[in-house]
């Protein structure tokens, strides 16, 4: 959405997000110990995780690389040098009780990411991004987190590389963080540093505020003044977890804050915390301030120099680049060419499919049908990629005409997708292959020869009976025949 012009009276929301990001490394930030996900507690754990005396952290470079990567796909600036910090404070959940992150030399700065919102263009700026250590995970036993009888905690998450994307307040609407955030888990998994499949994976912060355009010293609503900024209480948002979430919470802060402000009431400068099950938020004990944690430099982690990982490390081309490039070469609409580019996987797909055949029909296909019917079946294409030419041999089928495209849609497109035989047996043992011009003629002959009611009435001027006559033709071949065809096959021999 672009800037609006301000009108008396107006309330301008302001949003600006923390986004924790896990990545995706076969090991945590400071140790060997898995990242993959167990299935008993505390087994993916050693001294270092655990903080335990004596036990010194070792940076993985998996985890820089991926933080590189992410700072060069939103044309961050990354330093000659990066710095690791400890952030003080006493949770269960982290056992050495300070978080080793970036402070104030984080491994990206001053980076940005466009989003569409309803066809228009919008930049939103990343004012940081920088690493950090996952604590580990609580699970509250007999209730919520204050009304649980106890608490189990597993550090098998404690250490897991995190990646903290920190926006500048650019947002005007819980529709535009939606946007935003799935465009950024696109980036991310276009990048292979992400897998949102994983519980967890995307963490996300919020700070909303609502400014009356009265204290606005600007012309439009996006010329918001710091002054106006730092004069309006925020709340801030936690324990959000994916984008829907977090266009429900905040759409639900909103209007919360608004019934206040336009109740003559103050909003109060406060943490709430996101209950996802009675989609509201509430209040939680008041925030720390930054000075409360106490950073101060990790001495057991030298400075890292960064500046010559920018110039080593290759990224693929982003979704934007590919979603233009895909309109431009094969021509395809802007939604076919979003849908066609969700994922890196659907798109690299789609490219090896329109390679063999027209892009149109191969559009058509991947995106239409096989996306729609992996979805209908909880499937992603990365899970039938290895029959990459089983679905390119169904488009060839279609192609040459040798099935009907009822028939392989739904047959076997289906049949391929839940027994997992290849199209030409699906063909073959269905009796799908397309019943040749004689057969066919043979058919509508006899069409009309057994049925002289449908015959009078279509004389009669009754043009419905022609499709009773359809029917049958397509009967007798198996369902195999073009019904178009057939239908001028008949209107030919009944007026011949
Ligand atoms: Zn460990």
């Amino acid at each position: 959405m672009t800037a609006k012009a301000l009108q008396q009276g107006d309330l301008v929301t302001v949003i600006g997000l923390e986004v924790h990001v896990q990545l995706e490394t076969d090991t945590k930030i400071f140790c060997r110990c898995s990242t993959a996900s167990a299935d008993e507690p505390n087994t993916n754990v050693c001294p270092v995780c655990l903080g335990l005396p004596g036990a010194l952290p070792v940076l993985n470079e998996a985890a820089v690389e991926a933080a590189v990567k992410i700072g060069k796909a939103i044309d961050a600036e990354i330093p000659e040098e990066t710095r690791f910090h400890r952030k003080n404070y006493f949770y269960p959940d982290l056992p050495k009780n300070f978080q080793i992150t970036q402070y104030d030399e984080p491994v990206c700065a001053d980076g940005s990411l466009e989003v569409r919102v309803d066809g228009d263009r919008r930049e939103i700026a990343i004012e940081r991004a920088h690493l950090e250590e996952d604590p580990g995970s609580l699970q509250h036993v007999g209730g919520g987190i204050d009304t649980a009888d106890y608490t189990l905690v597993d550090y098998n998450r404690a250490g897991t590389p995190l990646m903290e994307i920190v926006t500048a307040p650019d947002f005007r609407s819980p529709t535009e963080v939606r946007a935003f955030l799935a465009e950024l888990e696109e980036v991310l998994e276009y990048l292979g540093v992400f897998d949102a499949e994983r519980d967890g994976s995307l963490r996300i912060d919020a700070n909303l505020s609502i400014i009356p355009a009265e204290e606005i010293d600007g012309e439009d609503t996006d010329e918001i003044g710091e002054e106006a900024l730092a004069a309006a209480n925020r709340t801030e948002v936690k324990n959000i977890s994916s984008h829907k979430g977090a266009e429900k919470a905040l759409a639900y802060e909103e209007t919360r804050q608004k019934n206040a402000i336009q109740r003559g009431r103050a909003v109060e400068q406060e943490t709430r915390h996101w209950d996802e099950t009675r989609g509201i938020t509430v209040s939680m004990r008041s925030k720390e301030a930054e000075k409360d944690y106490r950073y101060f430099e990790e001495a057991d982690l030298p400075p890292l120099q960064v500046a010559h990982w920018k110039d080593e490390i290759e990224i693929p081309e982003l979704p934007t680049a590919r979603r233009e490039r895909f309109q431009a070469e094969y021509g395809l609409s802007e939604e076919a060419a979003s849908k066609l580019t969700s994922t890196k996987q659907v798109a690299d797909f789609y490219e090896d499919v329109a390679a063999e055949f027209d892009p149109d029909l191969a559009a058509t296909w991947v995106a239409d049908e096989l996306l729609g019917e992996l979805n209908y079946r909880d499937m992603v294409v990365t899970d039938i990629d290895h029959r990459l030419d089983e679905v390119a041999r169904l488009v060839e089928l279609v192609a040459t005409d040798e099935i009907t495209t009822k028939n392989a849609k739904e047959v076997v497109l289906r049949t391929m997708l839940d027994e997992g035989d290849d199209p030409d047996t699906v063909v073959e043992v269905e009796g799908l292959g397309k019943t040749d011009g004689d057969a066919v003629q043979a058919a509508v002959v006899e069409a009309i020869e057994e049925n002289p009611d449908a015959v009078a009435d279509y004389e009669a001027g009754e043009d419905g009976a022609i499709n009773f006559l359809v029917g049958q033709v397509m009967q007798k071949t198996g369902g195999s025949a073009d019904p178009g065809d057939v239908n001028q096959l008949l209107r030919a021999e009944l007026e011949g």
